[in-house]
């Protein structure tokens, strides 16, 4: 990344992983984008997962592959990963976990 603190990024410094050609980039904004690998490691081996690290889930709720544990956000979202979703499949999560207490008879 080229620039400095008063500037700010002015550009970026390139190479080409097959070619091995650099190259100079002038640009005044940068985005980083880190990939798509689920945090989900804690989780294998437990919970059904795609081949990615995505957390299966029933389609239309959170129930993953065992029964009183419930997935939402993007560690079980492999198509939209926004904050709005992530946000509202976290609220679907809390409901079909106390619903299923409920029907559990824990309290
Ligand atoms: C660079 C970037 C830009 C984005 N821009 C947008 C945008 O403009 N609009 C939008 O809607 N979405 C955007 N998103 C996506 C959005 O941030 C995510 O979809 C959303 O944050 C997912 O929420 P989440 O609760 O599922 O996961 P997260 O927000 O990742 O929360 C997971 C939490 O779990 C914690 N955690 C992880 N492992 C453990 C553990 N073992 N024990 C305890 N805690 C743990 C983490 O520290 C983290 O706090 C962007 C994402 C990125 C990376």
């Amino acid at each position: 990344m080229l620039g400095d603190k008063k500037s700010g990024v002015t550009g970026i410094k390139t190479k080409n992983t097959q070619s091995g050609e650099h190259k100079t980039l002038p640009m005044n904004g940068l985005f980083v984008a880190i990939g798509h690998q689920p945090n989900t490691d804690l989780f294998k081996g437990q919970l059904e997962m795609d081949p990615v690290g995505y957390i299966k889930i029933q389609p239309g709720t959170t129930k993953t592959s065992v029964p009183g544990v419930f997935a939402s956000g993007d560690a079980a979202d492999p198509v939209y990963r926004q904050a709005v979703t992530a946000a509202g499949t976290g609220c679907m999560a809390a409901i079909d976990a106390e619903r299923w207490l409920a029907s559990h008879a824990v309290h």
